[in-house]
């Protein structure tokens, strides 16, 4: 009796852990079904003669930027165009995990659950995706760039509809070259600038540090004034000026990008309250753009001494910064301080709703006065003859320094504060000396092509 009784309990267990494993097994078919048909090794997609063929990826109008003839991947037209849109449509190995041809797989193979990817009567042809950007926009960007690494991304801040998103390195996907693995040139060429990477900002960290000012002198920021005369020291070493600016209001000093200025400003807000502020604006945080984690802005400052403290209110110290952050954050200040989720497809379904976290980066009051300096610094200052006529372009300027073997990493980041061409950007070009030439360059390309 007790020998059957410990059989029948020996059996229930095993009965248990049979329909618990297959329990598991279906759901992880739904869940993550679509991720498995899809793996670089499976070679019903990826194999030159491959049985099933990927939907057609193309631009806002229609431009096709990645098709399936005779069983072969086949990428745009020129090459300019696939070494311009690479990062965003993906490579035919998989090897780009951001990109539209990886991150929207299932729809472009039209996998489903019931019938996987052997349904050749219904989905013989897989999906078609059309993408919000504009292939011209994303050609010229990459044009401007003139051969140098570095990321540009555009969008419209009141719909979210990304127009242009350039990473660079790039390389020709219809023509993979032989030495990418051991070429130094190539180095992290499957990482999109635009989404996984982090720079050293330079100046335009100072748009942070004034809105941390705003915070803490709601009522007297905008008379607050320091004197520069080329260096000083500050917390026991020089903290150095690009010129002699005297003495400075705070539209004079970010119109200047004065040094001094900001450098003492950001010690008499304090470590704590910039973090905080920064913090706010969103940086040491994960943004997600649909499935995609965005690489974090950094901006850790508790333990940072004066001195250190000084160069991290001008953008240097360990202060780092993501294109698509700066952005959305250019979004927030051109949308009253809340920015619009981006996204890549008109199909919302694949972007919308996934974001997690608070859109709001600055107040209303702190928005209206960053815009209005903005303004004043391209009024004033960087000339607003650098755009398209008609824009009315606000922007900042940053050159971040990077060390003594490298030039700088040069940024604009801004927006059109314009009802037609509600357009907001970011722009870094590594390794080159000249903020308002290059970055601005990559800008004025991209906006001729964009503004209607
Ligand atoms: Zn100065």
């Amino acid at each position: 009796m007790k020998t059957v009784g410990f059989r029948s309990f020996a059996l229930y267990i095993l009965l248990f852990a049979f329909l618990g494993g297959v329990g598991w097994l279906g759901f992880s078919l739904v869940a993550h079904g679509s991720q498995w048909a899809m793996q670089p090794y499976n070679g019903h997609i990826y194999d030159e003669d491959a049985t099933v063929e990927l939907g057609e990826i193309t631009d806002r109008d229609g431009v096709v930027l990645a098709g399936t003839q005779e069983g072969r991947r086949v990428y745009g037209e020129s090459e300019t165009l696939r070494r311009a849109l690479l990062h965003t449509v993906g490579d035919s190995a998989g090897y780009i995990s951001t990109s539209v041809q990886y991150t929207l797989r299932a729809k472009l193979t039209g996998y489903n659950l019931i019938t996987g990817l052997n349904d050749t009567v219904l989905n013989h042809l897989g999906n078609r995706v059309q993408l919000t950007l504009d292939a011209e926009a994303c050609a010229a960007a990459y044009e401007a760039l003139n051969g140098h690494n570095g990321a540009a991304i555009f969008y419209n801040y009141k719909t979210g509809d990304i127009l242009c998103k350039v990473s660079a390195p790039t390389f020709d996907p219809e023509n993979v070259p032989e030495d990418i693995e051991g070429n130094e040139d190539y180095k992290g060429v499957y990482l999109d600038n635009t989404l996984s990477g982090a720079f050293t900002p330079g100046s335009i960290f100072k748009l942070v540090t004034a809105a941390a000012a705003m915070e803490k002198w709601p009522d007297g920021w905008s008379e607050r004034t320091y004197a520069c005369w080329g260096a000083e020291e500050i917390g026991g070493s020089d903290i150095t000026c690009m010129g002699e600016h005297g003495e400075l209001d705070l539209y004079g000093a970010l119109g200047y990008s004065c040094n001094l200025y900001f450098a003492k400003l950001a010690n008499d807000v304090g470590g704590a309250a910039l973090e905080k502020k920064a913090a706010e604006m969103g940086f040491n945080r994960t943004l997600h753009f649909s499935t995609i984690e965005i690489a974090q802005s950094e901006a850790h400052l508790s333990g940072a001494d004066p001195n250190q403290l000084g160069w991290a209110g001008i953008g240097q110290y360990t202060v780092l910064a993501n294109p698509y952050h700066m952005m959305v954050l250019m979004g927030a200040i051109a949308g009253e301080g809340e920015y619009v989720q981006p996204r890549l497809t008109r199909d919302t379904g694949f972007f919308a709703g996934l974001t997690a976290g608070d859109r709001q980066l600055v107040s209303h009051v702190e928005a209206a006065a960053l815009k209005s300096m903005m303004r004043s610094n391209v009024e004033n200052y960087y000339g607003d003859s650098l755009f398209p006529g008609g824009l009315n372009v606000c922007a900042k300027t940053g050159t971040g320094e990077v060390g003594e073997t490298q030039d700088p990493n040069c940024w604009m980041v801004g927006f059109c504060d314009s009802v037609e061409n509600p357009i907001a950007f970011a722009v870094v070009v590594e390794d080159t000396n000249n903020s308002i030439g290059d970055a601005g360059g990559v800008i004025s390309a991209v906006l001729d092509v964009l503004a209607e």
